[in-house]
């Protein structure tokens, strides 16, 4: 397929198209807590004195046609930290930067001349879980689908724009494009509406896409037509995805598909990142093996029925993001916790930038965590 002939490429550099440094973000503010944590946790928590550390001291960095899944439970700061990737969240500290620019920088266009928000926006763009939210019931899809090529590509005349939506329809299977071009949102079904939905972040041709549990709401072999499809996008226009999951399975088809990585969340940090096949044939955090221990068999062969067993984890209840616990923020639920993880705060092990590592002592085999004492007087194994 022939892309938009723009002159997007004015940030031509060798930089990552995303990089995180030390990223934290926190809540004070209930409106935005509400906009930035599910229901159940924003009733749970209201608000206090303290803020609430949704993110905390994350870096991470997604490169070129990368596909980089976050995962993690409701409330581990995927989302938060999604949204902050792209520039609709302001870090409380750290950096993001697009291709090497500041993005909270070039919002108060401190690098005019070389980059503007402008294209920044237009580079960085989201797909929602709820299709229905992103559309207007009262507009045809072709419609909806040409506002943002009129806002971009002012340039473009009507046909071009008509042949281009039509065009786009057709590779994703919404057909015969004609037809649906001109219903209403509520004549798709969720599939066609989310189809609609990757389309309209699509058109833009953006360098990458936060992809917010895109697939969540869907059965299961729609999901997989929409990770192949995304794939095949991402094959056509050379985007980057930032895939946001709580379901290992998803997790694992996309990371595994497009090569991609996988990085774990657990109450506000990334605790595990490798490629799909590390974190789930070889999970070396606990949090992460209690994960694949709470998910489905993936192959639905495999008759180990985990959920079944008897929970490995230590306490069933989730710390308060307001008061994090001391040392490894995982050592109140974790079965192999010993003494001096309720002291120290390990920080990723285990290799490179790119490679796996994880944010647990039992990684280093000098560490002074296996002369420490088991605080629940014995290592518990976690059922693989
Ligand atoms: S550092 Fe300690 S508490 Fe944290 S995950 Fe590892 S063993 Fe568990």
């Amino acid at each position: 397929m022939s892309t938009i002939d723009t002159d997007e490429d004015v940030i031509d550099n060798d930089e990552p198209v995303l990089s995180m440094e030390n990223v934290s973000v926190e809540y004070q503010d209930e409106s935005l807590l509400e906009s930035a944590l599910p229901d159940s946790l924003t009733e749970r928590l209201g608000m206090g004195e303290e803020p609430v550390h949704a993110v905390d001291d994350v870096s991470l960095e997604v490169g070129e046609e990368d596909v980089v899944v976050l995962i993690g439970e409701s409330g581990s700061g995927k989302t938060t930290l999604g949204r902050t990737a792209i520039g609709l969240q302001e870090p409380t500290a750290g950096s993001v930067k697009y291709r090497g620019y500041d993005i909270q920088d070039v919002e108060r266009g401190e690098h005019a001349g070389e980059v503007y928000a402008e294209d920044v926006r237009r580079a960085l763009q989201i797909v929602h879980q709820d299709s229905d939210a992103a559309m207007n019931p009262y507009r045809t899809i072709r419609s909806q689908l040409a506002e943002p090529l009129k806002l971009w590509y002012p340039e473009m005349d009507l046909n071009d724009r008509q042949e281009r939506i039509a065009t786009m329809l057709r590779t994703t299977g919404v057909t015969p494009a004609e037809d649906y071009m001109e219903r209403y949102p509520h004549e798709l079904s969720g599939g066609e509406k989310q189809r609609v939905a990757i389309i309209r972040a699509m058109l833009l041709e953006p360098d990458l896409i936060l992809a917010d549990e895109v697939v969540s709401a869907l059965d299961v072999s729609l999901r997989i037509e929409i990770m192949d499809l995304l794939l095949d996008l991402q094959e056509m226009f050379g985007t980057s995805y930032l895939f946001v999951s709580h379901n290992l399975t998803n997790a694992r088809y996309i990371a595994d598909k497009a090569d991609g990585r996988i990085a774990v969340m657990y109450l506000g940090r990334i605790v595990e990142v490798g490629t799909a096949d590390e974190i789930i044939n070889d999970p070396s955090h606990p949090y992460t093996q209690i994960l694949k221990w709470a998910s489905l068999p993936l192959d639905p062969d495999d008759a180990r029925k985990t959920i079944t067993d008897e929970s490995p984890m230590m306490s069933e209840e989730a710390p308060d993001p307001r008061n994090i616990p001391s040392g490894c923020r995982f050592h109140t639920t974790c079965p192999k916790a010993h003494e001096v993880c309720t002291e120290v705060d390990p920080d990723l092990i285990g290799g490179e930038e790119r490679e796996h590592r994880a944010a647990c002592f039992r990684e280093d085999p000098s560490h002074e965590y296996w002369d420490s004492e088991s605080i629940h007087g014995g290592d518990r194994e976690i059922p693989l």
